[in-house]
């Protein structure tokens, strides 16, 4: 390989500053990666980005974009894959989940707002609106039930049942948790 060849194949590529992507700017073949024409052969750019500057990829193997971004050709973005390994990374379920940057509930996974669980990510807004829910709906139930008791206690006293005394009485007039606790 010749400085020449070399110097004319890297003026193809623009450096994001951002990224870091090196974003081939020629010609890109219909899955998106680049293409280019060495000696009369075409070659993927980002395999040959790579061979020039990490060395051969064994024959089998791939190279997996770890930027997601197949127009990159820069050698410091791939890593090489079995072709399986890089099927799974593609598509598989924990890569859709790691490409999504927010949460179902459209929370973004800033580092403040996420904690990982296993090897998931969990949203922390939607957790604390999920415990903040469960807890109003305890409380809820607490009401309900204590009001329910209290009426059926007083159906009982005023019905006459004499098991009841006076004090009982307004234990549960001015202490409507206290039919629960005992
Ligand atoms: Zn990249
Ligand atoms: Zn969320």
């Amino acid at each position: 390989m010749t400085d020449l060849v070399l110097e004319q194949f890297w003026e193809h590529m623009k450096v994001d500053p951002i990224s870091g992507c090196w974003n081939w700017q020629a010609n890109r073949n219909h899955k998106g990666y680049g293409q280019y024409k060495i000696d009369g052969k075409t070659v993927k750019a980002h395999r040959f980005a790579f061979e020039v500057n990490r060395g051969k990829i064994p024959d089998g193997l791939q190279l997996d974009h770890l930027c997601r971004n197949r127009a990159c050709v820069n050698p410091e973005h791939m890593e090489i894959v079995t072709s399986r390994e890089n099927t799974m990374r593609g598509f598989g379920f924990t890569s859709l989940l790691a490409k999504r940057t927010h949460c179902k509930n459209g929370h973004e996974f800033t580092p403040e707002n996420t904690r990982m669980r296993k090897s998931a990510r969990v949203c922390r807004i939607c957790q604390r609106n999920y415990r903040n829910k469960s807890r109003k709906k305890l409380l809820q139930i607490l009401v309900i039930a204590s009001f329910v008791a209290c009426i059926v206690l007083l159906g009982a006293m005023t019905g006459g049942n004499s098991a009841f005394g006076e004090s009982e009485k307004s234990d549960c007039l001015f202490s409507p948790f206290r039919s629960l606790i005992l």
